[in-house]
């Protein structure tokens, strides 16, 4: 993405020239309905500004990493989860993501979920959890309640 002063943005949470992509390649990790835009991407920044929707019912993957996540949700609502506690989440409710805790966001099911996300640039590969990872998250009701793979 070129880097441009200006983007107008075109409704429904799109922006001039910045295409709406997939959240992850199909069948790297489990997830549902979820797409991905960078809407700032500048090296000098050392981060990057995304904005995902879940669509109504959907849900990110179940993941950790070393980096953190700064996340402002902008649109409707639904569920995160961070470690061994789920929280609702709103328009304009900030979540920040610890390294290594397990997270996930889920869309409630009458409308999409929209959030930006800061995140390093440079930074590791998400870890999905093994079997034993969700025997452990399991040992938690709520969280075994709510996590979906
Ligand atoms: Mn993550």
């Amino acid at each position: 993405m070129s880097i441009t002063t200006h983007r107008g943005h075109q409704g429904d949470f799109t922006w001039e020239e910045v295409p709406v992509l997939a959240y992850k390649q199909a069948g790297a990790a489990p997830f549902r309905d979820v797409t991905r835009q960078v809407l700032f991407d500048d090296a000098a920044l050392g981060c990057q500004l995304r904005y995902f929707e879940v669509a109504p019912a959907g849900h990110t993957t179940l993941e950790r990493h070393a980096h953190l996540h700064a996340v402002m949700i902008i649109r409707g609502h639904g569920q995160c989860l961070v470690g061994e506690r789920v929280f609702a989440v709103g328009a304009h409710d900030l979540v920040h993501i610890p390294s290594l805790i397990w997270h996930q966001f889920r869309a409630d099911a009458d409308g999409p979920l929209g959030f930006l996300c800061m995140v390093n640039a440079e930074r590791d590969r998400p870890q999905l959890p093994s079997a034993e990872d969700l025997l452990a998250l399991g040992q938690c009701g709520l969280v075994a309640e709510f996590i979906r793979r």
